[in-house]
């Protein structure tokens, strides 16, 4: 059995055509003014794009 934790690949980059889990493209920035002081944002580990498009679970496969 693995120990490493099972990583879903919930996150697409439009800009590379890359796909990537969402520990990968979350980073956590400094934010004033958000309520705790931060806030998520979804970026891109391999071009620094911000868009990321979050995959929805299969739906409607086809
Ligand atoms: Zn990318």
């Amino acid at each position: 059995m693995s120990t490493l934790a099972p990583v879903a690949v919930t996150h697409w980059c439009r800009n590379c055509d890359t796909h990537h889990a969402l520990q990968q493209v979350q980073q956590c920035v400094p934010a004033p003014t958000a309520l705790n002081g931060e806030v998520d944002i979804l970026i891109c580990p391999s071009c620094n794009s911000y868009d990321i498009e979050e995959l929805r679970e299969v739906s409607d496969a086809q």
